[in-house]
């Protein structure tokens, strides 16, 4: 999967960081950002339920084959 989020819609509620610590994380100014290095290759249903948990539907997330 990759994860993407788009800044214009963040509004730093930071529910991605709580749910999915392992790939999401929160800026200095708290906005959602994915952690370094690991736009590619998330996995786990907590990816996804970060998706589903962000209020503004902020974060994108692409499956990819292979
Ligand atoms: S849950 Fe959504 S609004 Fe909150 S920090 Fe993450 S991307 Fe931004």
């Amino acid at each position: 999967m990759r994860i993407s989020i788009d800044g214009d819609l963040c509004i730093g509620a930071g529910q991605c960081a709580l749910t999915s610590p392992d790939f999401f994380t929160q800026d200095d100014d708290g906005f959602g950002t994915v952690v370094p290095g690991r736009e590619d290759g998330a996995q786990g249903p907590l990816v996804r339920e970060a998706a589903r948990a962000c209020p503004v539907q902020a974060i994108t997330v692409e499956e990819r084959e292979g």
